[in-house]
């Protein structure tokens, strides 16, 4: 069923600035390419009137039990499930992910401010006894404070909730900016959120010039933490700004996950899964997996697999029944794909798709390359699209060397059906995260984030409330 995209606006504190009131610009449908709302642009007063209201509105929320916060972020999650359909429509509107896609996201949204309402009541110090004879030494958890944080647009829900979760969770209240294209589920969330009993003013959204957005919160007063989820130049240079304001930043950035395939395994069913994980969201996911290293036994079928599965993707508007993929979410992932597939056919590599398709919308072809030079651009940069490249290799420490040449280290992959060179991947893998026989590496209750330039913090896990708590240690005498 169509649902109207709701009216985008500002949210600060009680007030609702929309688009009429502000200089404005265009909320593009990917599948279509048509203007389905406008959206207001914060103005340097929008920006500082936030974080004072964020500033002001912790000082109330800090002080609720963590009972309290259980309460209204499991609310929360009850009134997302409730509100399903209408967000799925809304989450496919504005991205282009099958619907499918967009009730499994909001699904997992549910169950992000599930985890962490519980984590609220598991966050609790320590007693370390003393040296002297009746002192009393404490451990006490605190939040950190108001937040600035910045989710894309490749999952508009929950990369959101990851971080709006968790520091709730710890007693914080939140700035949030979410991506210009994609704005319409975050503010669904912060409903639900109200609708829970959620205090005005301790979630607070922003839209607008990224730049200016996070230069301004990041230098506000109020702001003592910052969390970020995006590229790697964008986020190293707002790791930068933040520690010249001597502010704790969570940086998520990129990935180029290696997936090694050795040749024990069942090459139709690997296949089978890696056009799945692949070509999910378009291939438009963080730790999604790229660089396929396939042990020579099983190459030449793994390979031809893999393009029959890829051949036969339903690619299509999101909304419409049996769509298997949507539209890139943005005109800049199809020129890029475009500029990718360019360089490969220069060099000489084999390209299965490769293809825009349509006249309107973000539309592309699930694409492989195969027997490329290693120095073609989609080795080096991270294709963020329906792109993977499948090489060849002889023996095991060729694979971690390609898999580990690289500057970033979020997810990897390995198929095998022996424990002992599983063991083997898994020690030699640079990354933050290992799927072995899988492709699934993030649930709300594990730990998320990667190692090298792919960033630091992690979200998701225990370890996803520690970057919105400081520690306090008390000696009584
Ligand atoms: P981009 O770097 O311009 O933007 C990525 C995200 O960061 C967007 O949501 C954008 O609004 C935000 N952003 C950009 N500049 C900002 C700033 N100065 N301050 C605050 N936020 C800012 O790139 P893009 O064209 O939107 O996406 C391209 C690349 O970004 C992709 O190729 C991919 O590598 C990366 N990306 C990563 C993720 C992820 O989940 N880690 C998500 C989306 C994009």
């Amino acid at each position: 069923m169509a649902h109207a995209y709701r009216e985008i606006t500002l949210i600060i504190g009680k007030s609702r600035i929309g688009a009429a009131e502000r200089h404005s610009r265009p909320v593009v449908d990917p599948a279509t390419g048509e203007t389905i709302g406008e959206l207001p642009i914060a103005t340097a007063d929008d920006i500082r009137a936030a974080a004072e209201t964020a500033g002001r509105a912790y000082e109330q929320w800090r002080k609720t039990s963590s009972h309290q916060r259980q309460s209204i972020l499991r609310g929360a999650a009850a009134a997302l499930r409730a509100r399903r359909e209408e967000l799925a429509w809304t989450i496919t509107t504005e991205q282009g992910k099958p619907l499918a896609e967009s009730r499994g996201e909001i699904e997992a949204s549910a169950e992000t401010f599930e985890w962490f309402a519980d984590e609220a009541r598991r966050s609790y110090g320590r007693i370390i006894p003393s040296r002297f004879p009746g002192n009393r030494q404490l451990v006490e958890i605190e939040p950190v404070g108001p937040v600035a944080a910045f989710a894309p647009w490749n999952f508009p829900l929950i990369n959101s909730i990851r971080k709006i979760a968790p520091a709730l969770a710890a007693g914080c209240s939140i700035v949030i900016k979410p991506a210009e294209e994609t704005p319409g589920a975050t503010l669904i969330a912060v409903e639900c959120l109200l609708e829970a009993g959620l205090p005005e003013g301790v979630v607070n959204v922003l839209y607008g010039n990224p730049a200016e957005i996070s230069e301004g919160l990041i230098r506000s007063p109020e702001i003592r933490k910052i969390s970020f989820t995006g590229s790697v130049p964008v986020g190293q240079s707002l790791a930068a700004l933040a520690a010249t304001h001597g502010k704790r930043s969570t940086m998520e950035l990129g990935g180029h996950a290696p997936v090694i395939v050795l040749d024990d395994v069942d090459t139709a069913q690997v296949a089978a899964m890696a056009a799945a994980g692949k070509f999910r969201n378009a291939g438009q996911v963080c730790n999604g997996a790229t660089r396929f290293y396939v042990q020579r036994g099983v190459y030449d079928a793994f390979l031809a697999a893999f393009a029959d599965h890829a051949r036969a993707i339903v690619v299509g508007d999101g909304r419409k029944d049996g769509v298997q993929m949507g539209p890139l979410a943005n005109d800049r992932r199809v020129l890029a794909m475009e500029r990718f597939t360019a360089d490969a056919r220069r060099r000489g590599g084999g390209v299965v798709g490769g293809e825009r398709l349509g006249n309107a919308g973000n539309f592309f072809q699930p694409t492989i390359f195969h027997d490329l030079d290693p120095k073609a651009d989609a080795y080096h940069t991270e294709p963020f699209g329906p792109l993977a490249l499948v090489a060849p290799f002889d023996e095991e420490a060729e694979a971690l060397q390609r898999a580990n040449d690289i500057n970033v280290g979020l997810s990897s992959f390995v198929f095998s059906d022996s424990a002992k060179r599983q063991r083997r991947m898994i020690d030699g893998l640079q990354a933050g995260l290992v799927g072995v026989n899988t492709f699934t590496v993030s649930f709300p209750e594990t730990p998320f984030g990667g190692i090298k330039e792919s960033g630091h913090g992690h979200e998701g896990g225990s370890e996803g409330l520690e970057p919105y708590l400081v520690k306090k240690f008390v000696h009584v005498a």
